[in-house]
């Protein structure tokens, strides 16, 4: 029998980069995984393909939308939409290699199939072609993610009614795609069908899209997106969804109470994410998980059996690829004797629509109920001459910062780019940068960067210099 120092179960960000990062350690490292392409969720049918289709339709948008007053003339225009599938599918294909080539270099063992716990140190894995094969590991590492969740009176047919995986694949662009829950994912992929000519609604229960995220982001995207022809129903709880064989109906009741009826040809089910242990025997070592299917762990991320941990969307926190792989590098140096430490109030969150969403540290609302005595600075996107130079006007950035301190203590922004741009504020409050700290560094100009700058001396004695 095969004996490991480690045993990554789940390839995907998670488990991929604790599998390399224990290796770079010098522990003799195997990872399982039960489908035949590496990089989970996020590689296969998440992060990367979602991106590649807001890319492919970004650029369409712009060509039917903005080429004109661009001065460039487009005639005979035409969407393939096959071929926007397919070269979605050939960047997914490049990047799950990708990951194949850096198990090799690291000479990670590589296992297809499902892994299972047989006992604390033993593992089956059940190879597609029904052989089982079992190893030893002194430590395992459970990276298994999650899954699309659903509520318990929709049933997920996958032809009509479909969770994002589904809808990364279409053959067709929907008349009409009614999309259930307003955040990431379902506004996301929501704006790539309305951008491809769609009819897209959205239909929130909460009375705000993106829920979790500072409020001003969440009314600025929306009538953002309202500008580019989605619509939104806040505040409404679904009943039932039905395919009745050619089209989707849905019903809900509105803000009120009062019954409302959608009929489109598809719905998108893009209500959560659970988390993901089916098969891994988890009943046959007694490992704990918490009501909402999570495995418990402690600040190690180790779960109740000292040798095993679990990291990434199946225990708690934010659902990123960016935070299970952080969670992978810790674990793994934490099994290697060293004292790594994750802040997770600095984990970026990001929508990547047009305009984009990014966000990172305490939101207004936060800072509000743990009574933190707050200044804040915003500057609009459109007082930048980068801005109006590339006609992205849409935006704002708003620093939160201690009244006292100046410490920064959130940065909420919305606007072209910001999915970059968040990474200089993860920066500054890493280091504990004050607003006045960041209003002080230079800033390239025309960049949309400088809306950060002109935040930060809003937030220090009023003092933004372009509006
Ligand atoms: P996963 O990526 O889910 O990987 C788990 C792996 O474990 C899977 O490959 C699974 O097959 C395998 N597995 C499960 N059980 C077993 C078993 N018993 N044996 C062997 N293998 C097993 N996050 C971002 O940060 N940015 C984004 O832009 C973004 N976009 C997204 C878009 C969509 C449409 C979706 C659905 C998700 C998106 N996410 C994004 C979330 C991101 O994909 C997840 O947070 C991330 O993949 C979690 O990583 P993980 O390693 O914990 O699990």
């Amino acid at each position: 029998m095969t004996k490991y120092d480690v045993t990554v179960i789940g390839a995907g960000p998670g488990g991929y980069v604790a599998a390399i990062r224990c290796a770079q350690l010098g522990l003799k490292t195997a990872i399982i995984e039960k489908y035949s392409t590496l990089g989970g969720t996020c590689l296969n049918v998440g992060c990367i393909p979602s991106k590649a289709l807001l890319d492919s339709s970004h650029h369409y948008h712009d060509a039917t939308k903005h080429f004109e007053k661009h001065g460039i003339g487009v005639e005979g225009l035409s969407l393939n939409f096959e071929q926007m599938i397919a070269r979605k599918g050939e960047v997914v294909d490049q990047t799950t290699s990708g990951i194949d080539y850096l198990m090799s270099k690291n000479n990670i063992d590589r296992y297809e199939g499902v892994g299972s716990f047989f006992d604390t140190t033993h593992i089956n894995i059940a190879k597609p072609d029904g052989s089982v094969e079992k190893i030893e590991s002194a430590k395992t590492i459970i990276a298994t993610g999650s899954k699309p969740s659903t509520l318990p009176f929709i049933s997920l047919d996958k032809k009509r009614v479909i969770t994002s995986t589904e809808a990364l694949t279409l053959k067709e662009v929907p008349k009409h795609l009614i999309v259930i829950g307003g955040g990431v994912i379902g506004l996301e992929l929501g704006q790539v069908y309305a951008r491809l000519g769609a009819e897209v609604s959205v239909i929130e229960y909460m009375p705000k899209i993106v829920p979790g995220m500072d409020a001003m982001l969440s009314k600025e995207l929306q009538k953002s997106l309202k500008k580019q022809g989605l619509k939104f129903f806040v505040g409404h709880k679904v009943t039932s969804v039905t395919n009745t064989g050619d089209e989707v109906v849905v019903t809900a009741d509105d803000k009120k109470g009062n019954p409302v009826e959608f009929k489109g040809d598809y719905s998108l089910i893009s209500v959560g994410r659970r988390p993901y242990t089916d098969g891994l025997g988890l009943n046959n070592i007694g490992i704990v998980t918490t009501e909402r299917g999570q495995i418990e762990t402690n600040e190690h991320l180790q779960t109740n059996i000292p040798n095993i941990y679990a990291i990434g969307d199946v225990v708690k926190g934010a659902m990123l690829a960016h935070k299970a792989e952080e969670e992978g590098t810790m674990v793994a140096e934490f099994i290697a004797g060293e004292k790594p430490h994750i802040n997770y109030n600095l984990i970026p969150g990001v929508v990547y629509t047009w305009p984009e969403v990014a966000a990172v540290g305490k939101t207004e609302e936060q800072l509000k109920e743990e009574g933190v005595n707050y200044k804040v600075g915003s500057f609009p996107m459109r007082a930048l001459g980068r801005a109006r130079a590339s006609m992205d006007i849409d935006g704002q950035v708003k620093v939160l910062a201690d009244a006292t301190t100046d410490e920064i203590l959130g940065v909420h922004m919305i606007g072209a780019r910001a999915a970059d741009m968040i990474a200089e504020a993860v920066v500054a409050m890493e280091f504990r940068a004050s607003a006045e700290d960041v209003s002080r560094m230079s800033h390239a100009h025309p960049t949309y960067t400088e809306a950060i700058k002109e935040a930060c001396l809003a937030a220090t004695d009023d003092r933004a210099l372009h509006v």
